[in-house]
């Protein structure tokens, strides 16, 4: 319902400065050198339960070091968590929205001061992000997050048919019958924050499993929320076994909507799996996920060498190559491409990969064993592929952590699987076309991968950029002209793809928060029915 106090539009929250010597610098490496270890409890209708089934929170460039132990529910209590969202349920739904955007407001301006030192350090240690990477994810795109979902859910609001002389129309912005799923990765703080406060505003509650491997941020905001005033069961913290969460939550009649970031494949087993057992819900469950990514990087003859060079090195290699809308493959022509690889080379041999907790670090490690592994076995594959020529970087390490070199290859067959496939790792695969194959190479990148996510033209031929930015109109949900393809900003680039890359309901907009409103239209007229005869 609206009513009460209007917001105004939000402006996006302000970067913190973390230079050597700054006051916030001092703060953020006294919270990075906390050794405590965090336990992590599942929380059911306000309660916390700690249990022996724990999974331990490691340092990914500091293996030996534990941050956190995640406890995680059993089976029954996740169905426990799917109960006390019932019963909170239609008191939630019958608050104003006022009331509910003051808790997000609250929980914003908790995390933008006194946990903000507290939430970088966790996305830093947890998920090995460089603090130039997790002040603008935890902090700041979490706080917009926050902010700008209470302000668009008062636009939904707004929106109302129109009355007429003899009639007035209403339409009551119900949220869904039932719980939403919320199914956070681990790239993002931020995305934990939005996946599960964008239903909650809108009235719904929420079933909240995070990553494990960003558990421990994930529930720094948590705290946050509960200090802000969420009420008990509203949104349930579920970090629980994956697969077994997923399955009680399918299967229960009240599932209402999955709320999903994270790779197209188990996005599409989500899919399935309620496509499964579509008659076995109260509603029928509404689908929302943003997925996975080979994002482009396109230069046109007329584009500038040195700012193809530092967007590749920028959008391929910031965190890691491990953004959905990471840099993986780029399209240079021929006359271009040695000024651009040398300045690659040159500056790439000066990028250091490390300790995050050193603030000069660009590149910590990635995020886990199995993606160590995964990008060491391209890696060994590439260096025997006679199609494949490195161009820089290639190696791997995996002492103290989980390294991987920041590494570009030229790749000579355009259909190669490494201009194809999503390797969420520091890679990025180069092809070079002849300069007088841009039409050519625009079909190639449109037809190449099966994902959408996002992409980059670089040029300055405005005839060029315009039948590039038409060929290429399903190729990426967002598009950027000369500029590297990352860092989208909530309220000025709402964010999401197509094809493999997900449902495109654009988070941080009003019209993901669309799909979490199921709207009861009222006519109430002033001339009710008299006569039964057409023409009375
Ligand atoms: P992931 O798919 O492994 O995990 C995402 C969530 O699903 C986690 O909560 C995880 O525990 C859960 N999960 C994992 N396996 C599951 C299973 N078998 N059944 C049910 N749930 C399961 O993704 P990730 O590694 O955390 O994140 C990286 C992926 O997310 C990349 O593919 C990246 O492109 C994508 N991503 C997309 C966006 C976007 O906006 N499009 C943003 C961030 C990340």
């Amino acid at each position: 319902m609206i009513s009460g106090p209007q917001f105004p539009l939000p402006a996006n929250e302000t970067e913190v400065s973390f230079r050597p010597g700054t006051a916030a610098a001092a703060e953020l490496s006294k919270a990075l050198e906390q050794r405590e270890v965090v336990d992590i409890p599942t929380v059911i209708g306000g309660k916390r339960y700690y249990s022996n089934d724990t999974v331990e929170v490691r340092a990914p460039h500091d293996t030996q070091r534990v941050l956190a132990r995640i406890h995680r529910p059993t089976e029954s209590q996740i169905g426990e968590a799917i109960k006390s969202s019932a019963s909170v349920a239609k008191e939630w739904a019958s608050l104003t929205h006022a009331s509910r955007a003051t808790i997000l407001h609250r929980a914003a301006d908790i995390v933008a001061t006194r946990s903000r030192m507290r939430i970088n350090a966790a996305t830093m240690l947890g998920q090995s992000k460089t603090i130039d990477q997790a002040e603008p994810d935890s902090a700041c795109e979490l706080i917009d997050f926050l902010r700008f979902n209470a302000y668009n859910a008062q636009r939904v609001y707004a929106e109302q048919p129109m009355s007429v002389p003899t009639a007035v129309n209403r339409a009551d912005w119900r949220p869904l019958e039932g719980f939403v799923y919320a199914a956070s990765p681990f790239n993002f703080t931020a995305i934990g924050a939005n996946l599960t406060t964008a239903p909650a505003v809108m009235g719904n509650t929420v079933l909240w499993k995070p990553s494990e491997k960003s558990a421990l941020a994930n529930w720094i905001f948590y705290e946050a929320l509960e200090e802000a005033g969420l009420p008990p069961g509203v949104i349930n913290f579920v970090p629980g076994d994956a697969e077994l969460t997923t399955r009680v939550a399918l299967s229960s009649p009240d599932l209402a909507g999955i709320h999903f970031t994270g790779s197209s494949a188990v996005f599409q087993s989500l899919w399935k799996g309620v496509a499964s057992k579509v008659d076995s819900f109260r509603t029928i469950p509404r689908l929302v996920g943003e997925t996975g990514g080979k994002d482009f990087v396109l230069a046109h003859p007329s584009a500038n060498a040195s700012e193809i060079a530092i967007a590749l090195i920028r959008g391929a290699f910031e965190y890691q190559g491990q953004k959905c809308s990471a840099a993986s493959r780029a399209y240079i022509p021929r006359s271009l491409w040695t000024a651009v690889s040398q300045e690659m080379r040159d500056r790439l041999a000066q990028l250091k990969v490390g300790d995050v907790a050193q603030f000069d670090t660009f590149m910590g490690a990635v995020i886990s064993q199995a993606s160590h592994q995964k990008l060491s076995r391209v890696l060994a594959a590439a260096r025997e592929d006679a199609s494949v020529k490195i161009v820089s970087g290639g190696k791997t390490w995996s002492e103290p952590g989980y390294f991987v070199e920041p590494t570009v290859l030229e790749v000579s067959d355009p259909k190669h699987a490494l201009m194809k496939e999503e390797l969420f790792g520091p890679v990025l695969s180069v092809f070079v076309y002849d300069d007088a194959n841009w039409e050519e190479t625009l079909q190639l990148i449109d037809s190449t991968s099966p994902y959408a996510l996002t992409g980059s033209i670089f040029c300055t031929d405005r005839f060029a950029l315009h039948r590039a930015e038409q060929v290429l109109i399903n190729a990426a949900g967002n598009l950027y002209l000369n500029d590297k393809p990352t860092g989208a900003m909530i309220g000025q680039q709402p964010f999401g793809g197509g094809r493999a890359s997900g449902t495109n309901d654009k988070a941080g907009s009003y019209l993901n928060l669309l799909r979490w409103a199921s709207p009861r239209v009222v006519k109430e007229t002033y001339l009710p029915p008299r006569d039964w005869q057409f023409g009375a």
